[in-house]
């Protein structure tokens, strides 16, 4: 359930109302929006009805939520979550465009990426320093040195960086060095992992499952928030399907979906989704058609040298191509789409 505060609601009025879900013995999370704040009640209702709170002094309406993921769902909030990485706001009215190696390999080369996405207009940097490869055998990432070739990198270009963590106990290690922790799709429904990225105070970038259902993602994402960080930004990254000819199937509805049922940001990864540099540019102009707001996008000084993911990695030369051809169709989307609700302003700088 959610109570809508009225828009004069005064700060007296919005905390008698925590006591008494409190008394309840249930979890309050305030959710302060632009034009109103709404309380998101979560827990075992036990027989709690809208009816417990509607009239009360500053509470407008109380309405059931119906999706299983509660403070997700844009019914608990209407207006776009905007989270906010440094300088760079994901989700508000420019597209992100986070980019940068699959694994960081060394200084140089994570340097010279850093440089060259930043050149052409992305806005974050991108790297892992702790992989979670397929095959034990397969390269694992420098791990902490890794991770301080990209804070440096990240510093140098100007740019906030994101890196993945594969398990509890990194958390602390990766969140000293970057920006937004990354959950990879392996570890979308790592409950211990949500639950720890949820007691932080940083931006999680959360990687939709290889299996997950959209419901899924969003419980995944409602873990997090249930914790009590809201800075969650989706990311649609493909999924398995039996189509072979391609890494994985960018499931392109899903991103318009997600858009629909949660405030939160939603990107699109067409490096992961394809597998395949030649297609990147192609799933990345269907995804932002569809409505994503940023890509994440795997770009290598030398795919063919690259540790990790080269056949999907794109040149910097291929990125700059790409940003460009991105950039028109936002803008042939918007043009098209004056009237959507929740469409983003597509201006980019
Ligand atoms: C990655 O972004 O490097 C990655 C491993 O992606 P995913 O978790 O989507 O496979
Ligand atoms: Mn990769």
């Amino acid at each position: 359930m959610i109570i809508v505060m009225e828009r004069t609601a005064t700060q007296k009025q919005l905390e008698k109302i925590l006591e008494r879900i409190e008394k309840f013995g249930l979890e309050p999370h305030v959710i302060v929006g632009v034009a109103r704040t709404v309380v998101g009640i979560v827990g075992d209702k036990n027989g709690l009805e809208p009816d417990s709170f509607a009239g009360l002094p500053g509470v407008e309406q109380a309405v059931p939520i119906m999706a299983p993921y509660k403070l997700a769902s844009r019914d608990a909030k209407q207006e776009d979550t905007l989270v906010k990485v440094g300088d760079v706001l994901i989700g508000g009215d420019k597209l992100s465009f986070i980019a940068g190696p699959c694994a960081i390999e060394s200084k140089e080369q994570i340097s010279e990426t850093a440089h060259a996405v930043k050149a052409s207009g992305a806005n974050m940097l991108r790297g892992g320093a702790f992989k979670p490869r397929t095959s034990p055998y397969s390269f694992q990432g420098l791990g902490e040195k890794g991770l301080a070739y990209l804070a440096e990198a990240g510093r140098k270009a100007g740019l906030p960086t994101v890196s993945e963590v594969i398990e509890p106990n990194d958390v602390d290690i990766v969140s000293r060095y970057v920006d937004v922790l990354q959950i990879g799709a392996r570890n979308m429904q790592n409950f211990a992992l949500l639950r720890k990225v949820g007691r932080l105070e940083m931006p999680i970038l959360l990687k939709r499952g290889l299996s997950a259902t959209v419901e899924e993602w969003l419980m995944a994402a409602e873990y997090i928030m249930s914790e009590g960080n809201y800075q969650v930004i989706l990311c649609e990254r493909g999924i398995r399907t039996y189509e072979t000819a391609t890494r994985n199937t960018l499931d392109v509805a899903a991103v318009a979906l997600a858009r629909q049922l949660t405030h939160l940001p939603v990107i699109a990864d067409p490096s992961h989704a394809t597998g395949k540099a030649d297609l990147v540019g192609p799933a990345g102009c269907a995804a932002i058609a569809a409505g994503a707001q940023g890509l994440m996008v795997e770009v290598h000084p030398d795919p063919n040298l690259a540790l990790s993911d080269g056949p999907q990695s794109l040149t910097p030369q291929e990125f700059d191509k790409m940003v460009k051809q991105v950039l028109r169709v936002a803008d042939a989307v918007k043009q098209n789409n004056l009237e959507h609700d929740h469409r983003p302003d597509f201006n980019h700088s």
